[in-house]
């Protein structure tokens, strides 16, 4: 680092485990770039004066992670629409002193799908969870054309909420999702899970390692895909009777080192070496792709 570095960052509670600076420095490092990454944990009060000091400190962008995705966006100047319509931000690019949120994640998201070679044009997609990373979820699935999405979680009321954001999208000619909305009870019928092309865990459901209820895994058809947003260096929960039985499984990982590479451009202004981001996420999990 020299007089002249600029910072880019991720704010989060907690941060320690964050994989981002791995990832984001190595890429500066290898395109020689006088730039650093950093991980600051920044407390839930301490958010508004976090944000107001990027402008000040000449940061070029931040990530949000947990808890702050949400409650930084009434901090931003501008919002991309992709922002609007999820209701939470993971990037907040400096442009000029004005700060503009973005999100990524479903992006990053999408990516993946695509990128396992998931086809959803008319198909049905199960969806556990309501969040901000279900909100991602649910546009990542749509853009991928799927006919219908099951939305299932613990609070219905917060799925309903959710479901009603996306009214306008899901009814655009273009996207014809039909959007259905189930408590999680509805997860131990096998007709929920018939005919589902992808299942997503949008929930934080494993993340310590806790069992995840029992699902009716058999009764999906045998090229369905499971999708879980946790990723971990060994199969999650969520994915390890998927994988006992067979079916196609993989975690968040790869919409990680996605938005990752996403946010990359946001703040520098330049195509970012997806692969080599990629493979240091990798590595920093103990996998070789
Ligand atoms: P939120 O806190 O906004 O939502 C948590 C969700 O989990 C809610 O639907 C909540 O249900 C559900 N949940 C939590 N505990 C339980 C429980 N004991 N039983 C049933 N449901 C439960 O979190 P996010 O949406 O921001 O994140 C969800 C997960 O996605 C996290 O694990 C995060 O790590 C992961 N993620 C991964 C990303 C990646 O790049 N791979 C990006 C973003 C997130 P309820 O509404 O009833 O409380």
């Amino acid at each position: 680092m020299s007089g002249r570095t600029r910072l880019t960052a991720i704010f989060g509670d907690p941060v320690e485990h964050s994989l981002s600076p791995a990832m984001h420095n190595r890429a500066y490092a290898t395109l020689g770039m006088d730039r650093a990454y950093v991980a600051f944990r920044v407390a839930p009060a301490d958010l508004p004066a976090a944000v107001r000091a990027i402008p000040p400190l000449g940061i070029l962008g931040v990530n949000l992670t947990v808890p702050h995705k949400e409650a930084a966006v009434a901090l931003m100047d501008t919002l991309s629409a992709e922002a609007q319509l999820l209701g939470a931000i993971n990037c907040v690019v400096n442009r000029d002193g004005r700060l503009h949120g973005d999100n990524t994640d479903a992006r990053g998201l999408e990516q993946d799908l695509r990128e396992a070679g998931l086809d959803l044009a008319g198909k049905r997609a199960l969806i556990i969870g309501a969040g901000g990373a279900a909100a991602s979820a649910i546009l990542a699935v749509i853009r991928l054309g799927a006919e219908a999405i099951a939305l299932c979680n613990r609070t219905l009321g917060r799925a309903q909420e959710l479901a009603r954001r996306f009214e306008h999208y899901v009814g655009d000619a273009r996207r014809a999702t039909r959007l259905e909305v189930a408590g999680l009870q509805a997860l131990t019928i096998p007709a929920t899970w018939a005919s589902c092309a992808l299942v997503i865990n949008a929930t934080s459901l494993g993340l310590g390692g806790d069992p995840f209820p029992p699902l009716a895994y058999e009764a999906t058809p045998s090229d369905c895909c499971f999708y879980d947003l946790i990723y971990a260096r060994a199969p999650t929960p969520f994915l390890a009777p998927a994988l006992a039985m067979g079916r196609v499984a993989r975690d968040g990982a790869g919409m990680l080192a996605n938005q990752g590479a996403l946010a990359f451009e946001l703040f520098n202004g330049i195509a970012p070496p997806r692969g080599l981001m990629r493979a240091t996420l990798m590595a920093a999990l103990g996998r070789s792709t």
